[in-house]
């Protein structure tokens, strides 16, 4: 697994996570279709805020299962987090916030319908 290093636009976030960039998806819910992130979905354990702990609000809606943290400052979205029914804890990582990536080259291969849930 290859760790990637990323975070928000003014620098107050910044993250890790440990995925490979295949199976990326784009969804069609509310937030995700006004706030257009790339997601990858990886188990919660394997992303680690390193930086910003304060720095974000927490935004829910909803049911309010899941978590969207934005930056206070910029607005960016670098992740999201929840629970499955199951009680699975996972992350959604936004992989436009990961440094140095070229998002033309961000191959998509789900189309998430979360507008249906
Ligand atoms: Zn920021």
């Amino acid at each position: 697994m290859t760790i990637h290093r990323g975070g928000c636009h003014c620098g107050a976030v910044r993250f890790e996570v440990e995925a490979e960039l295949t199976g990326l998806s784009t969804c069609n819910c509310s937030i995700c279709g006004k706030s257009g992130a790339i997601m990858a979905f990886v188990p919660r354990d394997k992303l680690r805020q390193t930086q910003g702990q304060d720095a974000q609000t927490d935004y829910q809606f909803g049911s309010k299962t899941v978590h969207h943290a934005f930056c206070s400052t910029c607005g960016v979205r670098c992740f999201g987090t929840g629970e499955g029914k199951d009680g699975e804890q996972w992350a959604m990582v936004n992989v436009r916030c990961i440094d140095d990536i070229d998002v033309h080259q961000l191959e998509i291969s789900k189309r998430f319908d979360g507008k249906s849930l």
